[in-house]
């Protein structure tokens, strides 16, 4: 199974936007929203059944027996975090300063802290049928999506739909061993048989991103036509590039700054990075995303631009 990661320098650029079309196009059986910050892909699939959910567990949490604990200080000493402190004669531990690395456990002399199991987030996962989600094969609202459907016809009916989501608790830090665990639910449910898996990334360049790229054939990057937002494009090639994974690009809301789009080009070339094309900016986005469903539901320049760029990126994949 290819899979193929979405990302963005930062939130709003219309990497879900994207994702969701994808898996739409191509009625695709395996998807994953690895932003577990800000977990959203999920709402433009609402005939979803209820997920399966299971507690995940990040770092551990310090938990002080003040019976025994004797206000020592050692391991507020040894705290890098300044995480645990001694007030009024006792240890005292701050869990959202705290980053569960279980120094002060090692080092009390009274074994008075303990670490324990902290849930720091929610793991989903939605399982359906291709009919339940997309509807019959080959049906689709858009009629300007006559490319949608020949790419349609030409996959392979395969009933089952698997979609990974998380989302991280208030606070909590370990975002990319979220990910991983996101990534590892969807490989393993996934159906043998399905050759693309559509995987909506975190935005930045930051831990759950990196945990994001392991593992996945191309990333996409969804750049904006911003002077930050080719900074924030540059970085993300940079960290993708590191991984040795294939990179595309393409721009989203490229008439907005037409002079950036021909920046974004003309990075893309000559770093031999493959340039997939323009969305243009489409009201018909807003449209969709509030009313819970993807672009190509309803058509429109964004839509097709859309479905010209996922026929490429399956060639290239
Ligand atoms: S090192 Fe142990 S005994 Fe000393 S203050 Fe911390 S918890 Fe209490
Ligand atoms: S687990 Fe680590 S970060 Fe947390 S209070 Fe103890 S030493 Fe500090």
């Amino acid at each position: 199974m290819k899979k193929l990661l979405i990302l963005s320098g930062k939130g709003g650029t219309g990497k879900t936007t994207l994702a969701g079309a994808f898996v739409r196009l191509g009625r695709v059986g395996a998807f994953a929203d690895c932003d577990v910050d800000a977990p959203n892909l999920h709402l433009l699939y609402l005939d979803l059944p209820t997920p399966k959910t299971s507690d995940y567990y990040g770092m551990g949490v310090p938990e002080i027996d003040t019976a025994i604990c004797n206000g020592c200080g050692i391991c507020e000493a040894h705290c890098r975090f300044h995480a645990i402190e001694v007030q009024k004669g006792y240890a005292y531990c701050d869990s959202f300063a705290c980053e569960g690395c279980g120094l002060c456990e090692y080092v009390c002399p009274q074994h008075a802290i303990k670490m324990m199991p902290n849930v720091a987030g929610r793991m989903m996962l939605f399982t359906s049928t291709k009919e339940e989600v997309f509807g019959p094969e080959g049906k689709i609202s858009n009629s300007h999506s006559n490319d949608a459907l020949v790419i349609m016809e030409n996959v392979a009916a395969r009933s089952r739909v698997v979609f990974s989501s998380a989302e991280l608790k208030m606070g909590s830090g370990t975002s990319g061993k979220l990910v991983s665990e996101v990534k590892k639910n969807l490989n393993d449910s996934a159906d043998e048989k399905e050759t693309l898996a559509i995987i909506d990334g975190s935005p930045g360049i930051g831990c759950p991103v990196i945990a994001s790229i392991t593992g996945t054939d191309m990333v996409l990057i969804v750049a904006e036509p911003s002077i930050s937002g080719i900074s924030d494009m540059q970085r993300l090639v940079e960290t993708a590039a590191f991984f040795g994974v294939q990179i595309a690009i393409c721009v989203n809301k490229a008439d907005t700054n037409l002079e950036r789009t021909e920046d974004v080009k003309v990075f893309a070339d000559l770093n031999n990075i493959p340039f997939l094309g323009c969305i243009p900016y489409d009201e018909n986005v807003l449209v969709a995303t509030n009313s819970g469903k993807s672009i190509v539901d309803l058509g429109g320049p964004a839509a097709d631009a859309i479905t010209t760029i996922f026929s490429q990126v399956k060639e290239y994949l």
